[in-house]
Parts: C-alpha cells; sequence; structure tokens
C-alpha cells in the first residue's frame, strides 16, 4: 500500500524533528525521512549548541529570547518520558565582549527593549568576575602564522554585556531525540536511512519519492534538510524564484583542555569574542570548545557537494583558534595533538534564516540556518507549524506576512523577517551572529 501522510518533513535533525513535534500538536500526522540512522545525526549532532541572544536585530534577539524559555521547560514541554533521558540545559550565562565590531551596541539597544536580563561589566568588574581572562584587545583578528599576532598589546577591551539566562544544551543529538519521541507521541513517523531524491508536484506538491523507488504522498512537504538545502529546493523548483540562496560552507569545532586550576566546565562562561573572531563554552571533562565567527583573516571553504568534502581537521585552522583562545586564557597549555570536528552550515546570504512557504504550492522550507539556530528549534517548530497551517488555510503569506504568538515571552515575532523574497538585511552581521 503506498505511504501517505499530511505533512512529510525532509530531514530529522533539530529543526526538523520540531516542526515534527509542532504539527503533530496540531492535527497533522507527519513523516520525517532521512538519509542518516537517527535524529540529528547530520550537522545538528556537530552543533556547539549554544543558546544565546545576541543577534543583531530585534527579531533576532526575540526569537532567541523565547527559545531560552523552551530550554528552562524542556521535559514539560516535550510531554513525555524518554528512555534515553533528557538533555540537559546547562545555564553558563554568556559574556559578551565588548569590540570594535560594535556587535555589543546593536544588541544592547534590543536587550533592553525585549527585557533580556543582562549585566553591562566595566573592565574592572569583568576581571573580578573572570580573572583567568586577559582582556587586551587583539583586534583586529589575525592568525598566528603573522608576526602580528604576537606582539604585546596596550589597549584593554572596554568591558562585558553578561546575559545570565543563557547556555548550551549539553547533547544536540539527544535533544533530537528528545523530540524524535515527541513527536512519535502525536503520531508522528520517522524513517532513517532512506534518501528522498524526487519532489513530485503537478500544480501543487503531491509528495517524495526516495532512491530505492518508494512514493509518499502529502499535500505539504517541508525542506528541513540542513545544508542539503539548495539539492532539495532544485528537486521542488523553487530555487530560482527566491531571492535569499542558501549553500554550504564547511566549518572546524576544536576542542582544548581547560587550564587545570579553573573549573572552566562548572564555572565558566559561554563568551563571544567578537575581538578574535572566536567563541567558546564549557564542555565536560573540563574541556573547551571553540568555534570561529569567521573573521576575514580566515578561510572560508564554500562546498559544492555537501555529499563530498574534507571531514579533516586542519592544522592550521585547529593553531589559530586554539592560539587566539590561549591569548584570552594564558593558563591554557596549547596541546601537541588537534582534536575537533568539521561540519558544513547552511548558510544563507544574509546569514538570517528562510523559514517560508515557496512558490509552489505546499512546499515550505527551514533552512538557512546559517550556523545559529540550533538554539531556535522549537520556537521555529512553532513558527513553521503556524505559517504551514494559516497557508494551507488559504491565508496570502507573503502579501500579509503570519504573525506568530510566542508561547513563553508572550512576544509576536513576524514570520515575514525570514522570508525568501526579503532584500539582503544590512543590519546583519553576515557572520553566525547572525
Ligand atoms: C559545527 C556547527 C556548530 C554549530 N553551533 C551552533 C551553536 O552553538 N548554536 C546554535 O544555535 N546553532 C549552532 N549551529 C547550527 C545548528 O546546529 C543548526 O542550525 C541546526 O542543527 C540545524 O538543524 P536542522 O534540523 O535544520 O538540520 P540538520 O541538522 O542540518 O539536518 C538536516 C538533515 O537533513 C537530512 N537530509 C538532507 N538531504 C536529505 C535527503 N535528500 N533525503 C533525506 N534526508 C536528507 C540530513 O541527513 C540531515 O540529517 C552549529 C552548526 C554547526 C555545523
Amino acid at each position: 500500500m503506498r505511504k501517505n501522510a499530511d505533512a512529510i518533513i525532509i530531514g530529522a535533525g533539530v529543526i526538523g524533528a520540531a516542526t515534527a513535534f509542532e504539527l503533530g500538536k496540531r492535527g497533522y500526522k507527519t513523516i520525517n525521512i532521512d538519509k542518516l540512522p537517527a535524529a540529528g545525526y547530520g550537522p545538528t549532532s556537530s552543533s556547539c549548541s549554544i543558546v544565546r541572544a545576541h543577534y543583531s536585530s530585534w527579531d533576532g534577539v526575540g526569537m532567541a529570547y523565547e527559545g531560552f524559555s523552551y530550554w528552562e521547560d524542556w521535559p514539560n514541554y516535550l510531554e513525555i518520558e524518554d528512555e534515553r533521558g533528557f538533555a540537559e540545559y546547562m545555564r553558563s550565562g554568556t559574556v559578551l565582549l565588548k569590540s570594535k565590531t560594535g556587535h555589543h551596541e546593536k544588541v544592547l539597544k534590543h536587550y533592553r527593549d525585549l527585557g533580556v536580563e543582562h549585566e553591562e561589566w566595566e573592565l574592572e568588574t569583568a576581571k573580578e568576575r573572570v580573572p583567568y581572562f586577559d582582556f587586551h584587545a587583539f583586534w583586529p583578528p589575525d592568525r598566528p602564522e603573522s608576526e602580528e599576532f604576537w606582539h604585546k598589546r596596550d589597549e584593554e577591551l572596554p568591558g562585558v554585556i553578561y546575559t545570565p539566562g543563557s547556555g548550551y544544551m549539553n547533547d544536540p543529538q539527544l535533544t533530537s531525540h528528545n523530540l524524535q519521541r515527541a513527536s512519535e507521541s502525536k503520531g508522528g513517523e520517522f524513517m532513517f536511512n532512506r534518501r528522498v531524491v524526487e519532489i513530485r508536484r503537478d500544480g501543487r506538491v503531491e509528495g517524495v519519492t526516495l532512491e530505492n523507488g518508494e512514493e509518499i504522498d502529502a499535500p505539504v512537504v517541508v525542506n528541513v534538510a540542513g545544508p542539503h538545502s539548495f539539492v532539495i529546493n532544485r528537486m521542488a523548483g523553487v530555487e530560482d524564484e527566491m531571492n535569499i540562496k542558501t549553500r554550504a560552507l564547511r566549518h572546524e569545532v576544536h576542542i582544548v583542555p581547560a587550564p587545570e586550576d579553573v573549573d572552566y566546565e562548572h564555572e565558566g562562561f559561554h563568551t563571544s569574542d567578537g575581538d578574535q573572531g572566536i567563541y567558546f563554552r564549557p564542555e565536560a571533562g573540563n574541556n573547551i570548545l571553540i568555534g570561529s565567527e569567521d573573521p576575514d583573516c580566515d578561510p572560508q571553504v564554500w562546498v559544492d557537494d555537501p555529499d563530498d568534502y574534507d571531514r579533516k581537521v586542519s592544522r592550521a585552522q585547529w593553531e589559530a583558534q586554539v592560539y587566539r583562545v590561549a591569548r584570552r586564557i594564558p593558563a591554557v597549555k596549547v596541546p601537541p595533538d588537534s582534536r575537533g570536528l568539521v561540519d558544513l552550515y547552511d548558510v544563507s546570504d544574509d546569514w538570517i534564516p528562510i523559514y517560508d512557504r515557496s512558490a509552489l504550492d505546499g512546499f515550505y522550507m527551514a533552512i538557512g540556518t546559517s550556523g545559529n539556530q540550533f538554539k531556535n528549534a522549537p520556537v521555529v517548530g512553532h513558527m513553521m507549524a503556524e505559517v504551514i497551517d494559516a497557508c494551507e488555510a488559504g491565508h496570502d503569506h507573503d502579501s500579509d506576512p503570519v504573525q506568530v504568538k510566542t508561547r513563553y515571552t508572550g512576544i509576536t515575532l513576524n514570520a515575514g523577517f525570514y522570508s525568501r523574497n526579503r532584500e539582503i538585511n544590512p543590519n546583519s552581521s553576515f557572520s553566525v551572529n547572525g
């Protein structure tokens, strides 16, 4: 018998699974299809899963701030038990270093406007609160191969913005598994080790065809395929009509031991160090997990085929990131072995996601997450379900964007902000900061 559903979701990463759960709550019978063997096994599993609110735009800050509450309320929100237990929200707080990027100025305005709890620390307070940091300014970001990298600096940073409510999820794959179980409790189904190779359509979307020839029918298909988003959009024939496009960017994350006399795992802050173009957070085993804010001095590797790219950590990039951390935390001992991982971001033209319908009726997308949307997964699930529900009921979302009432903070998010047809947003940081 042919399989069918009310909605097919391509991808079972954290956002794909969250979208399934939210649609399930609204009575949709969903099927997630993923080419990998389990939920969250793709880029989601490589995610640093940092939850912070310092985005450049009101909408970005508002969505992330709403996200804090989902993570705080995680088991309760899911309404289920999971035989593997629940992923945990580690409320480390965030230290955003004030830097010449000026990012903190945009952020502060939105924090005040939206009531995001925060403190401004002058330099002296910052030194007391994080005594193991060197607060010298190293701007502009550079690489250890250059001689200037090692020069002594005189200027110090003006201070930091501290947000106590932020942190990270300790296990991004388990987070996705939790969402899978929550979706299944609403009748959702997950098909793994299956690759979608065709989006069938006839005026509107009709369903998908898998690599093994199986056809599944549904009036709604949602592209949540991460770095493969452009591949799926081309299958659906919708990419050409979109003003904002997506492409895959290779990204490395590195790990080093924290200094032995610092209980970084339990007391360390997630830190956004725009002054050096890096971010870092505590990791189990008293380690420091380091990601890049893609400063201009570092190579950007755009990937044409998301199934074929170099997954080996590069020694040069490892050194660049680790030596930057060692400048900020001088007690870090740089080990001889380069540990880390490599995965892909699905980057949009302005590093702001696309959460939208498409020109093909019934075909939707939650893509272009640009290395910064793990934290928003449940909020996005809610937004996508609202947009799909409204469009399927005949609402013209393109000319009258759906306004999404949030669950926890009560703010209203304009889904039109994430339109595929927007102009490139000039206020974006054009980086992982969104
Ligand atoms: C290294 C790294 C660090 C990050 N750090 C952070 C962070 O600290 N904080 C934060 O908020 N965000 C972070 N992100 C971003 C965040 O992890 C992603 O935005 C999020 O995980 C995206 O989830 P998703 O469900 O959209 O897709 P993905 O996890 O990308 O999953 C997409 C799925 O689609 C499947 N798929 C693709 N094509 C097909 C097909 N044809 N057929 C069937 N299945 C298909 C894939 O197998 C995959 O499992 C990071 C990302 C990376 C890569």
